[in-house]
């Protein structure tokens, strides 16, 4: 390994600080833009999604894709949004290196985490998967790939077949090595959809999160979100001390930010939830008093999300708790 792959951190700063990238965090950026692949070390690269909802201009990809090059193969973290936009991603990662991706891994089960799963099968990858994570693709898969038919159009979803992985994994974790780097998956908890895991990369002190982490945008609450262990396993992350924290939404930083940004934001939802429920307070009544949370206001999609979220978390821990 190269002094540089051990310094993740300073390749980082770089990022974190340019007002470049900053301005272009402030528009939905085109697919084009989104593919060109940022280095974290020599090895790990990850494609930073639009910050907009899905839209025609970025084809679905508002979320992080990583991958990590090895001497054996490059190992592909989530499949992209489609057939199409799969294709894309092969090509933008032959660009970096020559080596084929022969591993996909899938984080989780929301659409731009895995419809691109069969393009990567035509090509001769292994989808690496937990059985808990394929079991809910395979239950939301006509819905999401429906969702995002009618947002983007059947000429960008043409081919799309939603494949969860063939083989998934049974159990909560899978280590395995390749190419003289180490991957843990580990599932610490459902969090925005049941079965989302946690990727991590030991020996270069770089996680990725999925949708356990949010930052620089809102995260969200989901009737099938499940709050409380998302936190845990935001914590069993921070656990790990990570140098860089790639997150599902937003762009690769550092363990205090995604603290600021989604693990202080889940604390203080469930803490004051609780509180509520144990005094017998209504929903009304806790969504009211949580209404305006001025330390999480920087969040995009801030106004959308915030009460919505103390709603579903409010249901879900009286019905769970
Ligand atoms: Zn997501």
């Amino acid at each position: 390994m190269s002094a540089s792959a051990r310094i993740p951190h300073l390749v980082l700063t770089g990022l974190l600080l340019s007002p470049l990238a900053m301005a272009q965090a402030d528009e939905d950026r085109p697919i084009e833009h989104i593919l060109e692949p940022r280095a974290i070390t020599d090895q790990i690269h990850y494609f930073f999604g639009s910050l907009e909802n899905r839209t025609e201009t970025n084809l679905g990809m508002n979320n992080n894709v990583g991958f990590v090059i090895t001497d054996k193969g490059v190992v592909l973290i989530d499949s992209g949004p489609s057939h199409h936009v799969a294709q894309r991603i092969e090509q933008a990662v032959a660009e970096v290196t020559d080596q084929p991706i022969t591993h996909v891994i899938n984080l989780g089960s929301q659409d731009h985490r895995w419809l691109g799963n069969e393009y990567f099968l035509s090509q001769g990858a292994e989808i690496l998967a937990l059985e808990r994570t394929a079991a809910t693709q395979a239950e939301f898969a006509r819905q999401h790939l429906d969702r995002l038919t009618d947002t983007l159009g059947d000429a960008a979803m043409a081919g799309t077949e939603p494949r969860p992985a063939p083989s998934p994994i049974a159990g909560d974790r899978h280590d395995f090595e390749l190419g003289g780097v180490r991957f843990e998956m580990v599932h610490a908890g459902d969090a925005h959809f049941p079965g989302d895991i946690l990727l991590h990369l030991p020996d270069h002190h770089v996680v990725f999160t999925g949708d356990v982490v949010y930052t620089e945008r809102m995260l969200g609450i989901h009737p099938w979100s499940n709050p409380v262990e998302q936190l845990k396993a935001f914590e069993t992350m921070a656990s790990w001390a990570p140098e860089v924290v790639v997150p599902g939404h937003g762009e690769a930083t550092d363990l205090a930010t995604a603290q600021r940004d989604t693990g202080d934001y889940l604390a203080t939802l469930v803490r004051e939830v609780r509180e509520g429920l144990e005094n017998w307070e209504t929903l009304d009544e806790v969504v009211a008093r949580l209404a305006d949370l001025p330390e999480f206001q920087h969040l995009r999609h801030y106004d959308d999300w915030h009460r919505m979220n103390v709603n579903r978390t409010y249901l879900f821990m009286e019905a769970n708790f």
